[in-house]
C-alpha cells in the first residue's frame, strides 16, 4: 500500500512537473491571445522596435517616474508596463532629458512620451496625445519665510526657478518674462537653487513638489494652484493605430479599476 502511495505521489509530481512546462508556454500564449482580442493583435501595431514598445521618460519625476536602484518605477512606469500587456509588447524604458522626449517621438527614437506631460495646444502641432490619465497642478515651492503668498505674488520675484521645457517654464516666460526665469535640467536642480537662495521660486508639478518639499527643511507649498492640467502619452502623428490601441488600453484599466489602483499605491489621498 506504502509503495503504491510513493508511485502514486512520484508520479503525480512528474505528471505535474510535465504540466508545469506546458501550461506556462499555453498560458503565455494564451495570454497573448486573449489581450490581442482585448485590444488589437500587437502585429497590427507598428512599433520602433517590433515587439516592444518603448518609452522616453525623464526619470526625475516622483512619483510618476523615478529610480529605484538600477530600476525606473512610479506611475508611468506602471501604466506604461500594464498597456504593454494588453498590447502583448514588451515594455523598454530609455531615461532622456525631459525636454528630448517629444523629438525623440517625433524622430521615431521611441513610441510614446510618458513623463508626467500635460497635453498642451504647442505640443499638439508635433505629437497626438492619448486620452488623460491623471491630473496635475503647477505648484509654487518658496521657503517657509518667503513673501510670496500666491500666484500673482510671483510677479515680485526677483527669479523663479523652472525645469526646462516643462510648462511651468513655459506658463513662467509668459506671464513675468524671460528675465524672471532661470531653467534648470533637473526639477531639484531648480528647488536646489532655491535652497541656495538663487531662486525666490519654483514652479514645478504638485507630486514631485511635494517630494522636494519633503526632502528639505525650510521649504513649503502655497496653498494655491497656479495652473491645472491633463497628462497624456505623446504619440507619433504618424502612428494612430497606437494610439487607439492605447486609448482602448487606457479606457480598460481605467474601467476595471487598475488605474487608481496604481495611482493610489503612489499618492496618498490627502
Ligand atoms: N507636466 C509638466 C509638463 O508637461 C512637467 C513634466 C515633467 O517635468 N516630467 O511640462
Amino acid at each position: 500500500m506504502k509503495k503504491l502511495l510513493t508511485l502514486t505521489l512520484v508520479l503525480t509530481m512528474i505528471l505535474s512537473l510535465a504540466g508545469c512546462g506546458s501550461t506556462s508556454s499555453s498560458s503565455s500564449s494564451t495570454a497573448s491571445n486573449s489581450s490581442a482580442s482585448d485590444t488589437n493583435a500587437s502585429s497590427d501595431i507598428k512599433t520602433v522596435t517590433e515587439g516592444t514598445l518603448t518609452m522616453g521618460t525623464n526619470a526625475y519625476f516622483p512619483p510618476y517616474e523615478y529610480y529605484e536602484g538600477d530600476s525606473i518605477v512610479g506611475i508611468d512606469a506602471e501604466i506604461a508596463q500594464a498597456v504593454a500587456d494588453k498590447l502583448g509588447l514588451t515594455l523598454k524604458i530609455e531615461d532622456m532629458e525631459f525636454d528630448s522626449i517629444i523629438t525623440a517621438v517625433t524622430t521615431g527614437k521611441v513610441d510614446i512620451g510618458l513623463a508626467g506631460m500635460t497635453v498642451t495646444e504647442d505640443r499638439k502641432k508635433n505629437v497626438n496625445f492619448s486620452d488623460s490619465y491623471a491630473t496635475g497642478v503647477q505648484a509654487i515651492i518658496v521657503k517657509n519665510d518667503s513673501p510670496i503668498k500666491t500666484a500673482d505674488d510671483l510677479a515680485k520675484a526677483g527669479v523663479i526657478g523652472v525645469q526646462l521645457g516643462t510648462t511651468g517654464d513655459i506658463y513662467c516666460k509668459d506671464d513675468f518674462g524671460e528675465d524672471h526665469v532661470d531653467e534648470y535640467n533637473k526639477g531639484n536642480d531648480a528647488v536646489m537653487a532655491l535652497v541656495s537662495g538663487k531662486v525666490d521660486a519654483v514652479v514645478i508639478d504638485n507630486e514631485p513638489a511635494k517630494s522636494y518639499v519633503a526632502a528639505n527643511d525650510g521649504l513649503k507649498i502655497l496653498d494655491t494652484e497656479y495652473v491645472v492640467e491633463d497628462y497624456a502619452a505623446a504619440i507619433s502623428k504618424d502612428n494612430d493605430a497606437l494610439k487607439d490601441a492605447i486609448n482602448k488600453a487606457l479606457s480598460e484599466l481605467k474601467a476595471d479599476g487598475t488605474l487608481d489602483k496604481i495611482i493610489a499605491k503612489y499618492i496618498q489621498a490627502e
